[in-house]
């Protein structure tokens, strides 16, 4: 007999997050009864995965899970934030137990990693989708914003933004794994794959933030085209310097070995998108504490905020000399090009 829905959501979502003091009371009711810490702000989050859009077809149910519930939680470290609760609305063709535990396990294993509590949620039928809301504290009047920075300040990021959108290439092209005969260029993009399916949000980064940086934003569409959108926000402009920009090993060894030439580790670094690292902008006099941070977590400087002189120009300009790129020898003009074409990333463009 097939699962039915209140047994489903018992034996699969009941205990598929971390205990928590401040849950009242969780799944099972018509609501969740939670208790916020005094002196705190609330920060709610939301975002949907859409088979076919955000992951591909038949892509491992442990991984969806990961990813619907990583890629709330980059927001809420974005926002400097403390995740505490996620709510789970999940679409699905059909009740595929095998599937569902392997989704369950991704979920859970990264909700007990951050303490987080599943507290409710929604289950309907329809097309693979997974929405998850997730809420989280923050101290009165800290948490972090997109907005906030001044010209002077260093812009940073997180990670080695690039690798999941090389990797979500390397399984949207068959055959691509087995014709690299090299044995390090396949263990290369399976790391690259990993990064993709499994990205790691960067909430401990994002608590240790709020005290240095003047503004944040998680990278979900691109380096390039999320810095856009935070400039946009503080009016500003900002020069990246491309001999600073962090390359992974994995990627290291594409370009290498030739698998991925330069120009393109360019692109997917300006322009891939699926990273959920963070990128934020500190202020000079901030920067002992900078380098600190950079000491004890992957952090690179890769540019600096500078003034927004024409509103009608690009925002980002980039910084020469680029080592590394001796192969494709870009020219100014390839590289504005590129610029320009991985800020321009929209969800609904055609
Ligand atoms: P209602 O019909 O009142 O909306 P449901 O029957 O849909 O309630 O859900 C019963 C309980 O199970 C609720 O507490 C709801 O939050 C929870 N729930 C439903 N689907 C999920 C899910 N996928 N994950 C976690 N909790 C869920
Ligand atoms: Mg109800």
């Amino acid at each position: 007999m097939p699962l039915g829905e209140f047994a489903l959501i018992d034996r699969y979502f009941r205990a598929a997050g971390a205990p928590r003091a401040d849950v009242v009371l969780g799944v099972g009711d018509d609501g969740a009864i939670l208790r916020p810490p005094p002196g705190c702000d609330l920060i709610a989050v939301s975002d949907t995965l859409v088979e076919g859009v955000h992951f591909p077809p038949g892509s491992p149910a442990a991984s969806v899970g990961h990813r619907a519930l990583a890629v709330n939680l980059s927001d809420i470290a974005a926002m400097g934030a403390r995740p505490a609760w996620a709510l789970l609305a999940l679409t699905l063709p059909q009740v595929d137990e095998a599937w569902l535990e392997d989704f369950a396990r991704g979920f859970a294993a990264l909700a007990r990693t951050h303490e987080v509590a599943l507290v409710g949620g929604d289950t309907t039928r329809g097309p693979l989708m997974v929405n998850v809301q997730v809420m989280g504290f923050v101290p009165q009047g800290q948490a972090l914003r997109r907005s906030g920075a001044r010209p002077g300040d260093l812009l940073c990021v997180s990670g080695t933004p690039g690798d999941a959108a090389a990797g979500l290439r390397c399984l949207q092209t068959p055959g691509l794994l087995d014709a690299s005969a090299d044995q390090s260029i396949r263990e290369a993009w399976r790391t690259l794959q990993q990064r993709f399916e499994y990205p790691t949000p960067r909430v401990d980064l994002g608590l240790r933030l709020s005290a240095i940086a003047s503004a944040c934003i998680d990278l979900s569409d691109g380096l390039a085209g999320d810095l856009d959108k935070m400039l946009a926000v503080n009016r500003c402009a900002a020069i990246i310097d491309l001999d600073a920009l962090p390359r992974s090993a994995a990627m290291g060894t594409l370009v290498a070995t030739g698998a991925v030439s330069a120009l393109d580790a360019l692109r997917y670094t300006l322009g891939g998108g699926d990273d959920y690292e963070l990128a934020f902008c500190v202020p000079t006099s901030r920067r002992s504490a900078l380098d600190e941070l950079t000491r004890a977590a992957a952090v690179s400087v890769i540019g600096e905020v500078i003034e927004l002189k024409d509103s009608a120009a690009p925002r980002l300009s980039v910084r020469s000399p680029r080592k590394g790129l001796t192969d494709a020898a870009p020219t100014d003009a390839d590289l504005t090009d590129l610029l320009k074409a991985a800020v321009g990333f929209d969800h609904f463009a055609a």
